[in-house]
């Protein structure tokens, strides 16, 4: 898959959740449909909680993976799993056509910034993970990048030398956390290649389309909100359609910043809706060679 990355122009990828119910899973292939339209490098599903969550997002992988022309990539957590199942559950992926991995080491159920406790024949960092999916097949294999540390972090450093081990432990590649500002992201990007690592690393956008995503994204990402953005927007704050307006001019900004900077794509976060991922991509040009025309869509 890093080939669909590392290519001589700026590629994008979009990332989505399992479907909770009959309604979320008509959405979501709405969604699906609309972005293979415009050929992204990689579509990501991410893995949940529970068992049931975590079904579906095999399920939905494996669908991508039969049912369209998407290169689809499986995230996989540690989270309340033995290695005998984590292997099972790589073993499922592989046996749909899977070769590409997110190995992140996931949060405590219930609690995001609660203790994490490994499961007792599990594992507890994510570069453990990251070994041994490697171990288990020829998969190309991402992990998770925190452009103002990991909120469990005690610092940036000791931050980065997390990350640098779990690129040492055999990741191809790398995603980042939402940010709203470049310099964090630019900065992590900078001491990468400072350290001699060339593994493409890339940033995770999320359309600020509502005054939730824009206020609870950093809460949960560790991320500063600028204050110059919350100026920018939050006048906006009782009238949708003009925060939506102000908050895209926003995102296609800093995505702007990004591509000026020579990112090699932009991950976007789509929450299972295509409208916002779609109008980026159009306004920055990052359809892929293979998109075809989309008649009806700004
Ligand atoms: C792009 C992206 C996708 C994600 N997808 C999902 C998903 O699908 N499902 C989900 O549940 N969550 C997902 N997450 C969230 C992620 O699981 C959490 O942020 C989690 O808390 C950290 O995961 P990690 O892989 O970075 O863990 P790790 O790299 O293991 O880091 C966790 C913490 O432990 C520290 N640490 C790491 N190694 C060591 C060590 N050897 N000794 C001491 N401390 C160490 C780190 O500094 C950090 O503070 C995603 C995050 C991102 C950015």
């Amino acid at each position: 898959m890093t080939q669909r990355i590392s290519t001589d122009r700026p590629v994008f990828s979009v990332e989505f959740f399992p479907p909770k119910d009959e309604p979320g899973e008509v959405e979501l292939w709405k969604a699906i449909r609309r972005l293979e339209a415009l050929d992204p490098a990689f579509v990501s599903v991410t893995y949940g909680a529970g068992g049931s969550s975590r079904d579906r997002t095999i399920r939905t992988t494996a669908r991508i993976a039969t049912d369209t022309t998407l290169v689809p990539m499986a995230h996989l957590t540690a989270v309340s799993h033995s290695v005998a199942e984590l292997r099972q559950v790589v073993g499922a992926y592989a046996a749909a056509g899977i070769r590409n991995v997110l190995a992140v080491r996931g949060d405590p159920p219930g609690d995001p910034l609660g203790e994490w406790v490994a499961h007792p024949e599990g594992l507890t960092y994510a570069d453990d993970l990251v070994r041994l999916v490697r171990r288990l097949g020829d998969f190309c294999v991402g992990v998770a990048a925190f452009p103002y540390g990991h909120p469990r972090s005690a610092d940036v450093d000791s931050d980065f030398a997390r990350l640098l081990a779990k690129i040492r432990a055999g990741a191809d590649f790398a995603i980042s956390q939402l940010f709203l500002e470049p310099e964090g992201f630019l900065r992590l990007r900078d001491r990468l290649v400072a350290a001699g690592c060339d593994v493409p690393l890339l940033p995770g956008i999320m359309p600020l389309t509502t005054v939730r995503t824009f206020h609870r994204g950093p809460e949960l990402s560790g991320a500063p909100l600028p204050p110059a953005l919350v100026e920018r927007l939050d006048r906006y704050a009782d009238d949708p359609a003009a925060f939506r307006a102000a908050g895209m001019d926003a995102t296609a900004e800093l995505c702007a910043r990004l591509l000026d900077e020579g990112v090699c794509g932009l991950h976007f976060y789509t929450l299972n809706r295509s409208t916002a991922t779609v109008e980026l991509v159009n306004r920055l040009g990052l359809a892929g060679a293979r998109s075809v025309a989309l008649s009806g869509v700004g």
